[in-house]
């Protein structure tokens, strides 16, 4: 079996697997990113290549890869390995303002950039027309731009292989599990040329129940709601289970189910709702507005974190237990569910 090119589009793209994480572009010529989606320019002649080694669609031992990570004791209690489980948000109001839920994320990478712990990050910019992007930031103002939640995935690794990097050679990077995955996958697969990923020294996770697919929710919206430019969407928790879209003529809700036909098809093969690869995960607080979740996973995580929040930059507080026993059902359902697709499907082995 091709672990090229070939393989990737026999294993990945003829299922409709592809997530469109970014993780095979800029890599050759032959892939290229089109509209929120993966497309194959050319036939490829290699058995082996990065594209098919660094998706995280693409067969993994992903037990295996976390020893790797954290050693052979590492306390995975259903939701990956774990230091430390809280709940936080920034300070600083201009972060909390603008972000998803308690800006825990820009205001972390923020901090790091301001210690030289990184000195650049790749995060995920939202085009006008939603279509999102990696987006190498090594400012306050760039961070700004980004902050909030895009439901749509997109290409945001291929800006580490993409770069241009300026000397930089410690790098943060945020994305959801599929991407914190691809980026564990790179750190370890044993093909030549890796790339700018030995300079990735902190990732920052995101939770992600399932994500968008551009193409598809563009049209529906266009139709649904206009044309006007989105500024901002949420989806609540249960049972409300909204899809809140705040554009210039005001706050549209739609039922959660109205947008289910959406969901990327390659999310549905995924085990990871609270990127188990990261050294931060970070999500929302069901039901309490403004703070974040947050899951400290290494030693890295941890010591930014503690410097974070001594420094002022941050304030925790304890993740009250009924919240964190359903963090760890959302996650096992999750599991759950990427089995029995992959079961149903027969995809078992892939
Ligand atoms: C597709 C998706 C699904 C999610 N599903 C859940 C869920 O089921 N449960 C839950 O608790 N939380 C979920 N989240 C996470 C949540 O929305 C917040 O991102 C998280 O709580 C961090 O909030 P914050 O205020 O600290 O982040 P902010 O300070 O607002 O920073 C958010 C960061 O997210 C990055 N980002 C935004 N959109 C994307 C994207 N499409 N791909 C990669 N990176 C992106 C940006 O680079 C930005 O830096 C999801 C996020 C996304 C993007």
């Amino acid at each position: 079996m091709s672990r090229g090119l070939k393989g990737l589009e026999e294993k990945v793209f003829q299922k409709d697997l592809c997530i469109a994480c970014g993780a095979c572009l800029s890599l050759c010529p032959y892939l290229r990113t089109w509209r929120g989606r993966v497309v194959k320019l050319h036939d490829c002649g290699l058995e082996e290549g990065r594209c098919f080694a660094y998706c995280p669609r693409t067969e993994v031992d992903q037990g295996a890869l976390q020893r790797k990570a954290h050693g052979k004791g590492y306390n995975d209690v259903g939701i990956g390995p774990v230091r430390k489980i809280l709940m936080a948000r920034a300070r600083d109001p201009i972060w909390r303002k603008k972000a998803q839920s308690g800006g825990v994320v820009s205001a972390l990478i923020d901090y790091a950039l301001k210690k030289k712990a990184i000195d650049a990050a790749i995060l995920t910019l939202r085009d006008t027309d939603l279509l999102p992007k990696g987006r190498m930031v090594r400012n306050r103002e760039d961070i700004f731009n980004c902050a909030g939640s895009n439901y749509i995935s997109g290409p945001t690794l291929e800006a580490l292989h993409k770069g241009p990097w300026q000397g930089e050679e410690r790098i943060g990077a945020v994305g959801l599990p599929c991407q914190a995955l691809a980026l564990a996958k790179m750190r370890t697969a044993p093909v030549e040329k890796k790339g700018s990923i030995d300079k990735v020294n902190l990732v920052i996770g995101l939770f992600c129940t399932w994500s968008l697919e551009y193409e598809k929710l563009m049209v529906f919206l266009k139709k649904r709601l206009g044309e006007g430019c989105i500024e901002k969407m949420d989806i609540t928790p249960p049972p409300e289970r909204l899809f809140k879209i705040k554009m210039a003529d005001g706050l549209h809700s739609l039922p959660v189910d109205e947008i289910r036909p959406f969901i990327r098809n390659g999310c549905r093969a995924c085990f990871d709702m609270t990127a188990e690869f990261s050294d931060i995960s970070v999500g929302t607080v069901e039901g309490i507005e403004g703070w974040s979740t947050v899951i400290l996973r290494s030693d890295t995580g941890e010591n930014l974190f503690i410097k974070a929040e001594g420094e002022g930059m941050i304030e925790s507080q304890p993740l009250p237990e009924d919240h964190l026993n359903h963090l760890k059902e959302a996650s096992l359902l999750k599991k759950g569910r990427g089995l029995d697709f992959l079961r149903e499907k027969g995809l078992m082995d892939s």
